[in-house]
């Protein structure tokens, strides 16, 4: 089966007993046993819900996995992987991985005795020489937010093969309909559903997709203990969104390529971060292990007063954190999504005042075109 029709066919489709073709919400927290132990699959619902499983079903298919779990948000999602790791383990991250990730590794989950270092992954001898005696895993995300550089998930693999580490992928940006990283030898690939698997905005949602019985096992265990899962309700919405993956890429692709040339031409912006332009540091890596580049564009503008004044402008592109949606959003990381990376560090990794991060959505090219240059010359 093809991407796109494993986004209609995978998974569980619709209801055998009725024949309705949409997976039924189970609305229900427990199952009637026919006797003391014996049941027919599920027993409480945050140990499995039929709906919840479904989705499960679905991602494990279009990640091609051994195993998929659903919790209440991308967070949720990586808290319940790092928390299948012990006191004194290392983890190797990504530097510019996820704002809510860096605040979660550095001030919460070190608080328990995990160890992390923050490297740039897009060069492998930096991940090689972040490696402890205790280094038990690296987790990555290609292409990371907001300045979209690529790690080569080949080579991050054989690398983790070679030490015996666990490989996590934070596929978000990319969605599996782009990028699979378990094909490129990742072990654990997570989502924030929130975004382009979701797609319209209406519901926040993690999942984790696994190679192995074992980490299923693991995933599943800290699962149920910690309870972090996703309802019926907001699984259901989230199977309603992959359905239409498929398309809404495509489109966002093209959108996306056209906003790229005309920003190429605006002498207002300094510098593009986009993996689709041949420029890009990571084009050839990212052209290698993904088929499309999905809708995340970062440029500068020179200042942060500059960006403030482009943000307030804007009609159609909504001032909003978040990605991924139908509709186009803008948002200056500094001041947004990575203001709770301290600002020396933000310096560091080279996220500006003036740097502006889009989302384009399945608007009319035109009309996006011409919105953000009116809110630009204003
Ligand atoms: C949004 C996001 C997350 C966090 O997901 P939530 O659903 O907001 O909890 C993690 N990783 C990436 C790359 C994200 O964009």
């Amino acid at each position: 089966m093809r991407q796109k029709t494993k986004l209609i066919h995978g998974g569980i489709t619709g209801d055998e007993k009725t024949g309705a073709v949409s997976v039924p919400i189970y609305q229900v927290s427990t199952y009637k046993q026919q006797g003391v132990g014996e049941h027919s699959g599920y027993e409480y619902s945050r140990t499995g819900n039929p709906t919840r499983f479904a989705l499960e079903e679905l991602i494990k298919d279009l990640e091609g996995g051994y195993a998929g779990f659903a919790f209440g948000s991308g967070m949720a999602a990586i808290t319940a992987v790092l928390m299948t790791f012990k006191q004194g383990d290392h983890i190797v991250f990504t530097d510019d991985v996820y704002g809510g990730t860096y605040r979660l590794v550095s001030q919460v989950i070190t608080r328990f005795g995990l160890e992390a270092s923050f490297v740039d992954t897009s060069d492998i001898a930096n991940v090689e020489a972040a490696l402890q005696d205790n280094t038990q895993a690296i987790f990555a995300e290609t292409p990371t937010n907001p300045l979209l550089k690529i790690t080569d998930l080949a080579k991050v693999s054989a690398l983790a093969k070679q030490h015996d580490l666990t490989f996590i992928v934070d596929n978000t940006f990319a969605t599996p309909y782009w990028q699979n990283p378990i094909e490129q030898g990742a072990d654990i690939v997570l989502h924030s559903a929130t975004k382009y698997l979701g797609g319209h905005s209406d519901v926040v949602a993690g999942l984790v997709v696994v190679n192995s019985q074992k980490w299923a096992e693991d995933v599943h265990f800290v699962l149920n203990s910690s309870g972090g899962i996703l309802g019926p309700h907001d699984s259901w919405l989230l199977m309603r969104g992959i359905k239409t993956l498929g398309v809404r890429m495509e489109e966002i692709e093209s959108n996306t390529k056209a906003f790229v040339e005309f920003l190429a031409d605006l002498p207002e912006v300094e510098k593009i971060y986009y993996p689709g332009l041949e420029s890009h540091k990571g084009h050839d890596v990212h052209n290698k292990q993904a088929s499309g580049y999905a809708g995340m564009v970062s440029f500068d503008i020179g200042s942060g007063e500059k960006a403030g004044k482009l943000l307030s402008h804007t009609r159609y592109f909504t001032l909003a954190e978040s990605l991924g949606a139908v509709e186009s959003l803008i948002s200056v990381p500094a001041k947004m999504t990575h203001a709770s990376i301290p600002a020396d560090r933000r310096r560091e990794l080279g996220i500006s005042d003036g740097l502006v991060r889009v989302s384009i959505g399945l608007e009319d090219i035109e009309d996006l075109k011409e919105d953000f240059l009116q809110a630009l010359r204003q």
